[in-house]
């Protein structure tokens, strides 16, 4: 077992680094506020590479293992959620998805475009009614001759209004249930489909969250992303690939945390010495700095069975729910470290705290982690 990390790993971590703090921090106290969605950040992190990390070099992507993309989303994710939710869809759900189950010409099609910024993705799984359970969607796709005609609402999907590509999941025939589930691939352009923004939300604010509305969008079956019935199946293969991701992003926040508390508390002063020459205040920073090394080895874990083509759900599950709830706990205690600045977004801690919220609901909240977890250590399905 080794923990060091590579020199190409420590290169891709320092570019990410680099180009977290000089293009996407400065920024990002504004677009919270104004709730604008970061395009001129993504145009910068194309020719970077930053938008198709793991994605082989022959599809347009940077080709890096699944540790490194870790390190990126870690890196991104320590500065601004809203950035990292944006890339977590356009590389975890919607590339990698493509990688992983799309034909040679789809790929073809899709990978060097996405890695470009020129296709913005999302994914849209959910609906209205339906969330945890995705095994009861409700939009349907009915077959018309060579192609599908898909109709139904999507709602709380990532980059829904500023997407040109959506992957969207719709059911073919109820009374397959799960197994009557496919995916498809919309291009915008050619397969229109609606949307519309969701303003007001606690965290995430310059991210786009969006309804879709699919009203009769007729999409070719040569858009069909892999076998009729085998949606389901994409869309929780997916899952692990985005949970992966997210939880690296926790790991992000949960480090901003314990960085932005160090310098506070080692400059401000109360009782004739710093903030941090108090034994209280240091148990907060040093409770933060255990979870954050334990959430990050977690991810290392998941990313090395990834990297071995081995079956990693269990422990991107672990990863996932131990890093979101623990970032969670460190906006919480930075917070108290800051004390009333803290309350203020003169500091960027409020801001991680209301971002690091959305890391236990989406992707599967905690209690489906939970229960993911816990069916893989008793046998027993206890979701449905
Ligand atoms: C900012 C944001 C971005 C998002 N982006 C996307 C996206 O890009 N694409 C997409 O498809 N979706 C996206 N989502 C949706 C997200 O994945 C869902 O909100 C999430 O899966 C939960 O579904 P729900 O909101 O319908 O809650 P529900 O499923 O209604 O759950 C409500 C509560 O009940 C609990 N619960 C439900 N079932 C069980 C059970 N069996 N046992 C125990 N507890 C249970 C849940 O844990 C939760 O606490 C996003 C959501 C947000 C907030």
């Amino acid at each position: 077992m080794d923990f060091d990390l590579t020199s190409e790993q420590q290169q891709i971590r320092k570019l990410a680094k680099d180009f977290a703090d000089r293009e996407i921090a400065p920024g990002a106290r504004e677009r919270d506020r104004a709730e604008k969605f970061p395009a001129e950040v993504l145009k910068k992190m194309a020719p970077l590479g930053l938008l198709g990390g793991p994605v082989p070099e022959q599809y347009g992507g940077m080709g890096v293992d699944y540790v490194s993309h870790a390190l990126i989303t870690e890196e991104i994710g320590r500065v601004d959620s809203s950035v990292r939710t944006t890339l977590s869809v356009q590389i975890s759900l919607v590339e990698l998805t493509l990688l992983k189950f799309g034909t040679e010409e789809q790929k073809r099609r899709y990978l060097p475009r996405l890695c470009k910024g020129d296709l913005i993705g999302c994914f849209g799984l959910t609906e209205p009614e339906v969330g945890s359970d995705a095994t009861k969607i409700r939009a349907s796709a009915r077959r018309d001759g060579d192609a599908w005609v898909l109709r139904g609402r999507k709602t709380w999907i990532s980059n829904g209004s500023v997407s040109n590509l959506a992957l969207v999941f719709a059911q073919t025939d109820p009374a397959k249930e799960h197994k009557g589930i496919a995916a498809f691939l919309l291009e915008r352009d050619e397969q229109p489909y609606g949307s519309q923004p969701i303003h007001g939300k606690l965290g995430l604010r310059s991210s786009d969250s969006s309804e879709l509305i699919l009203d009769d969008v007729r999409v070719p079956d040569a858009n069909r992303l892999g076998p009729v019935g085998d949606g389901f199946k994409i869309a929780m293969a997916a899952l692990d690939s985005g949970r992966y991701s997210v939880a690296a992003g926790a790991v992000g926040v949960a480090q901003a945390c314990i960085d932005a508390s160090v310098t506070y508390a080692t400059q401000r002063r109360s009782f004739g010495k710093p903030l941090a020459g108090h034994q209280l205040v240091q148990e907060l920073i040093a409770d933060m700095v255990v979870e954050t090394e334990a959430a990050r080895l977690l991810v290392w874990r998941a990313g090395d069975l990834k990297n071995k083509g081995r079956p990693n759900t269990r422990e991107t599950s672990i990863a996932k729910l131990y890093a979101s709830e623990i970032a969670q706990r460190a906006a919480d205690n930075a917070i108290q470290i800051h004390g009333g600045y803290g309350f203020s977004d003169e500091f960027p801690v409020e801001r991680y705290w209301r971002d690091a919220r959305v890391n236990r609901l989406y992707e599967g909240t905690t209690q489906i982690q939970k229960l993911i977890i816990g069916r893989f250590a008793t046998g027993i399905d206890a979701i449905a």
